[in-house]
């Protein structure tokens, strides 16, 4: 919970969507108004990563000739956004930085979808080297409007660097497809139980070797109203505290009890 002394905040900006997504460049310009700001994100797509990291390829970085609002480097990482997020603040960053934001993802990252999710994994990644992190997701996989988002995300990461977060705790937040006047507010949630019904559709190359593309539907199990799901259903803006300690502390004791050593 170390604060930045006064000087202006250093924040890492990256995302799952890769560098030329829109939502990274919205998120940048939300973060310049705040802090000294510079991205390292993949160079392609990498959603549904989760937190891979690249062992048998080298991670190339490149220098990405945009603006986002005033960003201080743009990097376009060979890599995932775990890869992003370690080489950042291993190599790239001038020091070590004040706050992780991932994101603006395009389509929910709640419930069960923070597993297998990128833009979480980059956060994850920032928390488990010890900086404050933020992942963001507008809940539209269709997203073209950024501009509530952008203050969504300030608002969260100005909040963040005034107080700080405890070590290994990320916050997930997910943005309901609403103007910001439609926005009903912020609620802190618990992840939704659900899960993917997954199906694979079968198909034949032209080598006659059959091959699958998997899609799914997308089940919440979960009746609760303090859900992610159910906040971003009535239109507020989900925050839900996130670790990345998979324990589970429930059954440590029961599981004891299991006579290991008789
Ligand atoms: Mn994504």
């Amino acid at each position: 919970m170390d604060s930045h002394n006064g000087a202006r905040p250093l924040i890492l900006v990256s995302n799952d969507d890769g560098v030329n997504a829109p939502g990274i460049a919205a998120l940048a310009e939300a973060m310049v108004r705040l802090g000294d700001v510079y991205v390292a994100a993949p160079l392609l797509e990498q959603s549904a990563v989760g937190h891979a990291i690249t062992l048998r390829d080298p991670v190339r970085a490149f220098p990405v000739d945009a603006n986002m609002g005033g960003a201080m480097r743009i990097y376009g990482v060979q890599g995932t956004p775990a890869d992003c997020v370690k080489l950042a603040i291993r190599e790239l960053l001038p020091r070590e930085p004040d706050l992780v934001v991932s994101g603006i993802n395009r389509g929910a990252n709640t419930a069960l979808n923070v597993i297998y999710s990128g833009t979480v994994s980059a956060a994850t990644e920032a928390a488990i080297l010890g900086v404050d992190a933020v992942a963001v997701s507008l809940c539209d996989w269709d997203a073209r409007d950024y501009e509530a988002s952008q203050e969504i995300a300030f608002t969260v990461a100005e909040k963040v660097l005034e107080k700080g977060l405890p070590p290994g705790i990320l916050l997930n937040v997910n943005i309901p497809p609403l103007p910001l006047s439609a926005i009903k507010g912020m609620l802190v949630t618990r992840q939704a139980r659900s899960r993917w019904k997954e199906s694979f559709d079968q198909r034949v190359d032209p080598n006659n070797r059959p091959y699958y593309w998997m899609t799914g539907t997308f089940v919440n199990l979960d009746e609760g109203q303090n859900t992610d799901i159910a906040a971003v259903q009535s239109g507020h803006v989900s925050v839900t505290p996130i670790h990345y300690d998979l324990t589970a502390h429930d059954f440590l004791e029961p599981l004891s009890e299991w006579n290991w050593n008789r």
